[in-house]
C-alpha cells in the first residue's frame, strides 16, 4: 500500500529533476514545466496501480475549475492540473496578452484545494501541476493563429465550424490540438471538462472517438454564482454594471428551456421566441439609458442543437435531448462613472459570454 507521506518523498526527489515554475516553493504537489520529468512521474504512478485525473486550464482558477478537481480527486489516486494559456486557441483579432494570468494566487488554490481534500479524506490528490512554456508545447514551429497558418492541428469538423467556431474559426482547432497534446504528455485515464464549455466538450468527445485516444472524458456541471451567471476567468473583465446587464444570457436560456420542461414545447420557434423575447427587453431597456448608466451588448446566437453533432433542431426529440446554448458580446463601457467599479481593464475590454443548459434525453 502507498502513503502519502511516500508519494510526497518520491515526489520530492523528482522535484530535483523538474524544471520549476517562478514563485516556488510549493508543498503538497510538484510543478512541471517540461514533458520528460512528468512522464517519470506518470510511469511510477502506473507502476502503484494509481490513476491520473487530468483536467485542462488556462489558469486564472475559479470555483468552476476547482470543482472539476475535486471531481477528478474523487475518482483517481492522482490529478493533474494544467495551467497554459494556449497561444493557438485565440484569433489573430482577439487579445492574448489580455487573458488573466494569476499564477501566484492559483497555486495557492491549488495548495488549500489539497488541504481541503486531505481534511476530507477524499480518494485522491493534487500530485502535478503542468505549467509547460509554449516552447514546450510547440516544440516545432513558432504556434500560428492564422486560418490556413502551417503547424501540426487537430482538426475536427463540422461540430468546430459551428456556434463557437462560427465567429472564433480557429478556436477549437487550438483546443483540440493542445488537449491532444495533454492527452499524449499526461497519458490519463481521465480528463475532465467543465459543461460551461459544452460545445468544446463535444468536441473532446469526438476527438477521443475517432482518434482512439485512451482517455475517459468527464464533464462536471456548470458552476455560478450566486446570481446565476455562470463563471468564468473573464468575468473579471466586466465590472458591475457589464455584470448586471450579462446576467440575460442566462435568464434567456431559462425562458427557452423552461417552454420545453414546463410547457412540453418541442418546436424550435416555440422554444427560442421565449430567449428572444428577454434578450430583446434587456437590449430596448439599455438602449434607453444614458451612456453613463447603460452596458450595450450583441446576441452572437442562440441555439437550440442536437446533443452529438450540433446541427441546428427543428423539433426537439426528447429521447434524445438537446443542447440550448447562447453567446453575447458584452460591448466596451461607453462612459463610466466616478468610482464605479468598472472591473479589470476599465470596462474597455470587450467581454464574450458563452452558457448553456442542456435538455437530458429522457428515458
Ligand atoms: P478554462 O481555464 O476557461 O479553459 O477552463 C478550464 C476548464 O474549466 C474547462 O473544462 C472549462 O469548461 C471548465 N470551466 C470553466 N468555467 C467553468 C464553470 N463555471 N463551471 C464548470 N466548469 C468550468
Amino acid at each position: 500500500m502507498f502513503t502519502w507521506r511516500r508519494q510526497f518523498s518520491t515526489a520530492a526527489t523528482l522535484l530535483k529533476t523538474a524544471a520549476m515554475a517562478p514563485s516556488q516553493p510549493t508543498t503538497s504537489f510538484q510543478v512541471f514545466r517540461d514533458v520528460p520529468p512528468l512522464r517519470t512521474l506518470r510511469r511510477q504512478i502506473l507502476e502503484s496501480n494509481r490513476t491520473v485525473g487530468l483536467v485542462p486550464t488556462m489558469g486564472a482558477l475559479h470555483e468552476g475549475h476547482l470543482s472539476l478537481i475535486r471531481q477528478a480527486a474523487s475518482e483517481n489516486t492522482d490529478v493533474v492540473v494544467s495551467i497554459f494559456v494556449n497561444p493557438t486557441q485565440f484569433g489573430v483579432n482577439e487579445d492574448l496578452s489580455s487573458y488573466p494570468r494569476t499564477w501566484d494566487s492559483d497555486v495557492a488554490k491549488l495548495e488549500q484545494l489539497n488541504a481541503e481534500l486531505t481534511a476530507h479524506n477524499t480518494h485522491g490528490r493534487i500530485t502535478a501541476v503542468l505549467a509547460p512554456t509554449a516552447q514546450v508545447m510547440y516544440p516545432t514551429l513558432p504556434p500560428s493563429s492564422e486560418i490556413d497558418g502551417d503547424g501540426s492541428f487537430v482538426t475536427i469538423t463540422p461540430i468546430s465550424r459551428k456556434l463557437e467556431g462560427a465567429s472564433r474559426p480557429v478556436f477549437f482547432r487550438g483546443v483540440a490540438t493542445v488537449c491532444m497534446k495533454l492527452f499524449n504528455i499526461v497519458g490519463a485515464e481521465r480528463a475532465y471538462f467543465g459543461q460551461k464549455d459544452v460545445q468544446q466538450t463535444v468536441v473532446i468527445k469526438r476527438m477521443v472517438k475517432d482518434f482512439h485516444v485512451d482517455t475517459e472524458i468527464k464533464i462536471g456541471p456548470t458552476v455560478r454564482e450566486a446570481d446565476g451567471l455562470a463563471m468564468s476567468s473573464r468575468n473579471v473583465y466586466l465590472g458591475k454594471r457589464r455584470r448586471e446587464v450579462g446576467l440575460v444570457l442566462y435568464r434567456a436560456l431559462r425562458a427557452a428551456a423552461e417552454q420545453y420542461h414546463a410547457h412540453g414545447k418541442l418546436q424550435r420557434s416555440q422554444i427560442l421566441e421565449a430567449a428572444e423575447r428577454v434578450t430583446k427587453e434587456v437590449i430596448a431597456e439599455q438602449r434607453g439609458l444614458a451612456p453613463a448608466e447603460r452596458a450595450l451588448f450583441e446576441v452572437d446566437y442562440i441555439s437550440l442543437a442536437d446533443p452529438d453533432t450540433l446541427d441546428e433542431l427543428e423539433v426537439v426529440d426528447p429521447s434524445k435531448g438537446a443542447i440550448l446554448s447562447g453567446a453575447i458580446k458584452m460591448a466596451p463601457l461607453e462612459e463610466s462613472r466616478a468610482g464605479e467599479d468598472c472591473g479589470l481593464g476599465e470596462g474597455k475590454v470587450p467581454v464574450r459570454l458563452i452558457d448553456n443548459l442542456i435538455f437530458a434525453p429522457r428515458v
